[in-house]
């Protein structure tokens, strides 16, 4: 089990104004300290090139060259566009919500996650799950069934189910998928492993339950083919470079059919708000990461009615925390 997720924080400034991004680099994806460091170098001089950023249509077209500079480095990139996007609300002295033309009142719930583990330490998770409307439930090591009667004796909250790529076998993940169907189970996520896209279509053909790419899919070009195994996808800014193209995907899978959840890291409140702007205009939203780290070093966001609440700063909507 993971204990911590390397994180680097970037901020870019201009006449005075600081715009704060975050690089959250989950092992898994092969980023580091190193490589975010020597890409943000090199993004810096890109960046020398550009005017401050006044829309959103500025920030994509210097994403574009962000993106330019080498393949992968997708966190890394996504620190430049939250700080690009901070950065241009605090400079227009408005909220991005704002700026973006978001109504935070149509912010989906989000869930609260639970790793898999013993019941004891379940039952004391879902005590700190207080304030939240929808548990996440990571499955896929063998006790699936026992893990979640376990939640249901505790809790009858909606649950989203995360396999995590941990199921092998088409027919007892379709087992197990009715049998969750009568669990209050929302959805499923990631069932097999991510490039096992034939036995993903083969289970969503047939799930009574909607199920959803994670790991399966990172960016806007693997969208369609999204379409055709999956009836979802979990749009995270870590594996997509951002905000900007987190919007494109958005609305890309809304054309196409595909429900809409956003994800993250376990991140700071930085990648958490940059999640909530994207996650006002899709259903389903999974942005609890910073609810599960001890190092957030700004305040937290609210929480209200089990949604993120965006409030009423400029940019992000960030407040440093206290010393
Ligand atoms: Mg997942």
């Amino acid at each position: 089990m993971r204990t911590h997720t390397r994180a680097m924080l970037t901020t870019i400034e201009h006449h005075g104004a600081t715009g704060y991004g975050e690089a959250a680099m989950v092992p898994y994806y092969g980023e580091t300290h190193e490589t975010a460091a020597d890409f943000l170098g090199r993004a810096a001089e890109v960046l020398k090139r550009h005017h401050a950023p006044g829309s959103d249509h500025a920030i994509e077209m210097i994403m574009r060259e962000i993106d330019a500079i080498s393949p992968g480095n997708t966190a890394a990139k996504a620190s430049v566009d939250l700080a690009l996007h901070d950065l241009w609300g605090k400079l227009e002295d408005k909220p991005l919500w704002q700026l973006l033309n978001l109504d935070p009142t149509e912010e989906p719930c989000t869930s609260f996650t639970l790793g898999i583990d013993t019941p004891d330490v379940l039952r004391q998770k879902l005590a700190e799950a207080e304030g939240f409307r929808i548990l996440k439930v990571k499955l896929g090591a063998g006790n699936d069934r026992a893990i979640i009667q376990t939640i249901r004796r505790e809790s009858d909250l909606p649950i989203y189910v995360d396999a995590n790529q941990g199921w092998q076998d088409v027919h007892e993940a379709l087992d197990l998928v009715h049998w969750l169907s009568g669990q209050n189970v929302i959805l499923i996520e990631q069932p097999f492993p991510k490039d096992n896209l034939d036995d993903a279509a083969w289970l969503s053909a047939r799930s009574p339950l909607p199920v959803f790419a994670d790991e399966s899919f990172h960016r806007l070009d693997q969208i369609q083919t999204m379409a055709s195994c999956f009836h979802g996808v979990n749009i995270k800014l870590m594996k997509c470079t951002g905000i900007s193209e987190a919007r494109h995907i958005r609305a890309e899978a809304y054309r196409l059919g595909l429900l809409q959840m956003v994800g993250c890291m376990t991140e700071t409140s930085c990648g958490i708000y940059g999640a909530a702007l994207v996650a006002a205009l899709t259903q389903f939203a999974d942005i609890d990461g910073c609810w599960l780290i001890k190092n957030n070093p700004f305040e937290m966001p609210g929480l209200l009615d089990g949604k993120v609440v965006l409030n009423e700063r400029p940019g992000l909507g960030l407040r440093v925390a206290p010393a």
